[in-house]
């Protein structure tokens, strides 16, 4: 019988192809069991042209529903971020390290309620965001986030080391917006 230990998104993420390829397979990934309350799977957006990659936690409800990272009010938040650190959007791949919304319900309304992946299920989705990484081959690389970070540099990261972090979720959303903003001004100068 399979166990948490046999999650993995390996077996679905194709060794050729470029980013339309990746996305066709990531759409029909069962690597965990994150996609059976999901609606669909949140692929990454993006030219593989693109120099710097923003990675995010994972899919919130808004992108769960539109099937579109950084849509909604993250969407808005990251737009304001990019055009006051002078990055064209053109320029920047916007994905998440967890390509499907993990939620719980709740009263009133049984609204969703954001709930974060276990360490399992974000390193059984861990080939994807390697895949674009692959792909894309940004020069800086903007992280948002504790699973994010762990997803990428490995469980010993921890969020508090970056600024920007979970700047969506964070109770200070301001001082969490000029952190993210600092950390895209440095990705924007290694650009330069
Ligand atoms: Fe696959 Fe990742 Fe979705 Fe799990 S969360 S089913 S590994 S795409």
């Amino acid at each position: 019988m399979a166990t948490e230990d046999d999650y993995t998104a390996q077996p679905f993420v194709p060794d050729r192809g470029g980013l339309p390829a990746l996305r066709a397979a990531a759409a029909e990934c069962r690597g965990c069991p994150l996609h059976r309350a999901a609606t669909q799977t949140v692929f990454g957006a993006g030219k593989a042209s693109a120099r710097v990659m923003l990675v995010g936690e994972q899919p919130g409800d808004q992108e769960d529903r539109q099937g579109k990272p950084f849509v909604g009010p993250a969407g808005h938040l990251l737009d304001r971020a990019l055009a006051e650190a002078g990055l064209d959007p053109a320029d920047a791949y916007v994905t998440n390290a967890v390509k499907h919304f993990k939620f719980t319900r709740a009263e009133p309304r049984k609204r969703r309620i954001h709930k974060a992946p276990t360490l399992r299920e974000t390193a059984a989705c861990g080939p994807w965001p390697a895949a674009e990484l692959d792909r894309v081959e940004p020069e800086p690389i903007v992280v948002l986030g504790a699973t994010a970070g762990k997803a990428l540099l490995g469980s010993s990261f921890r969020a508090t080391q970056v600024r920007g972090t979970a700047v969506l979720r964070a109770e200070d959303r301001e001082a969490a917006y000029r952190g993210l903003l600092s950390d895209l001004k440095v990705a924007a100068r290694a650009l330069a």
